[in-house]
């Protein structure tokens, strides 16, 4: 099981984070013979920022603010377009936002564990999700061709303040 909820719903070293996506997506890209563009590395550090979702509206906002002037809308979101073909981000359906993914190199089940107290999502990915969702698949004589799961919840910070009693506003990442 691949997970990174104990890295996304804690406090921690969010650069370190941004630094390890920065150099998966160079190595996907030249493993793709794709190019991180200017404009595909800006809107993937956009949507690294933090653990929580983003949406497209906000990261043309930002990346006007960045580069001192208004990015076209269809530049953004062919953009955008790239990192989802790669795997590199995802979007979370429920929220039309994007969050980046941790593993894009690896075997996938699109499995998001949601925090409805602070936003942070966590990704996982687990074969027997996989295993259940194909074999359930055949049973309905259905080719399953794609899958989100979208869980909601607390995150451990979020549950353990909830039983501490602490009110604390989110201080994750
Ligand atoms: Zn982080
Ligand atoms: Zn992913
Ligand atoms: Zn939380």
């Amino acid at each position: 099981m691949l997970s990174n909820s104990r890295v996304a719903h804690q406090p921690h070293d969010h650069s370190r984070c941004i630094h390890a996506a920065l150099a998966r997506a160079r190595v996907l890209c030249d493993e793709n013979e794709a190019r991180l563009t200017r404009i595909r590395e800006d809107v993937f550090t956009l949507i690294w920022q933090s653990h929580r979702p983003i949406g497209a509206y906000q990261i043309q906002d930002q990346l006007a603010q960045q580069w001192g002037k208004r990015v076209a809308p269809p530049t953004v979101y062919r953009a955008i377009e790239f990192l989802s073909v790669l795997n590199l981000i995802h979007r979370i359906p429920s929220l039309n936002a994007f969050i980046g993914c941790p593993f894009p190199n690896s075997a996938h089940s699109h499995l998001f564990l949601i925090c409805e107290n602070c936003g942070s999502v966590a990704e996982m990915s687990h074969h027997g999700v996989n295993t259940l969702l194909q074999t359930a698949s055949e049973k309905a004589q259905f080719t399953l061709q794609s899958q989100c799961l979208e869980l909601f919840g607390l995150c451990p910070q979020c549950t353990q303040n909830r039983n501490t009693g602490t009110s604390a506003g989110p201080t994750n990442a």
